[in-house]
């Protein structure tokens, strides 16, 4: 799965002007990243506080987002994002039990990948292991965590998500659900990891769903279009004395095949 990713991979600092545009309308309005929403737009700049800064506010307004969007309930998901500095990767990453509206420029939370925290003072999100297992065994530049419904109900039912949809070509194949361990233990996060082989997403059984992406906005959606799939499949499987149709394994590979080669020159 690192492979493809490390083409697709952005420095956060080079996406300051694409993802001011399209900040949530929670930041917006909030009091956070005021500063840094003003500042340059990065183009070429080494990753330093000003980029920090900015990634933080990209990644408070995913957060409000999961929240706005009912991903999440409370502050019951984590979200990530990789910054590269001088001094190795950083990991931007929610703190644990604060509301997301109430997070501010000065609360930046981040650790290395050896999980070490570097920045601020609150205590990082619970489920970091998840987080920097994904960091440490892909290209990802962002990592979202929720306990959406759907999907989560979904992780009470199967051990693989029903191909009833082609989107799951979009997050790398059929998606998996990875056994349930404890939430926050190295166990739950070797778990997704196998979940996660040649994928870009996964449920985690009984807990919420793992998504990564090049980008916030990419985690973000692939969560978004993961949950969405989950719905269809509950609703298509609800109804009496019928089953759905679904996806051949060939039918999907097609999919991920032409989605490969979506936005680039003809390979064939
Ligand atoms: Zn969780």
């Amino acid at each position: 799965m690192t492979r493809r990713q490390s083409s697709e991979r952005q420095s956060t600092g080079q996406r300051g002007a694409e993802q001011d545009a399209q900040a949530g309308q929670g930041e917006r309005h909030g009091q956070d990243g005021q500063g840094e929403r003003h500042g340059q737009d990065g183009q070429g700049e080494r990753p330093g506080h000003d980029v920090i800064g900015r990634a933080w506010a990209e990644l408070v307004a995913t957060a409000r987002r999961t929240a706005a969007d009912g991903l999440v309930v409370g502050t019951s998901g984590n979200v990530s994002v990789r910054v590269a500095t001088e001094d190795g990767d950083l990991v931007l990453v929610t703190p644990s039990g604060v509301p997301y509206d109430r997070l501010g420029a000065g609360d930046a939370v981040g650790v290395g990948l050896d999980g070490r925290q570097r920045l601020g003072e609150l205590t990082p999100t619970s489920e970091l292991p998840l987080h920097l297992e994904i960091y440490r065994a892909t290209d990802a530049a962002a990592v979202v965590h929720t306990h959406a419904v759907h999907a989560t109900a979904v992780s009470t039912l199967v051990t693989e998500l029903p191909l009833i949809h082609y989107m799951a070509a979009a997050l790398g194949g059929p998606v998996r659900v990875a056994p349930y361990a404890l939430y926050g233990t190295e166990e739950l996060a070797g778990n997704m990891l196998g979940a996660l082989a040649d994928r870009t997403g996964c449920l985690l059984q009984n807990h919420g769903t793992v998504t990564y992406g090049n980008s916030l906005d990419q985690a973000y959606d692939r969560t978004a279009q993961l949950e969405w799939m989950c719905r269809l499949w509950l609703a298509a499987s609800s109804v009496p004395g019928r089953e759905p149709f679904l996806l051949s394994r060939a039918q999907l590979d097609e999919v991920v095949d032409k989605l490969r080669g979506y936005g680039q020159h003809p390979a064939r």
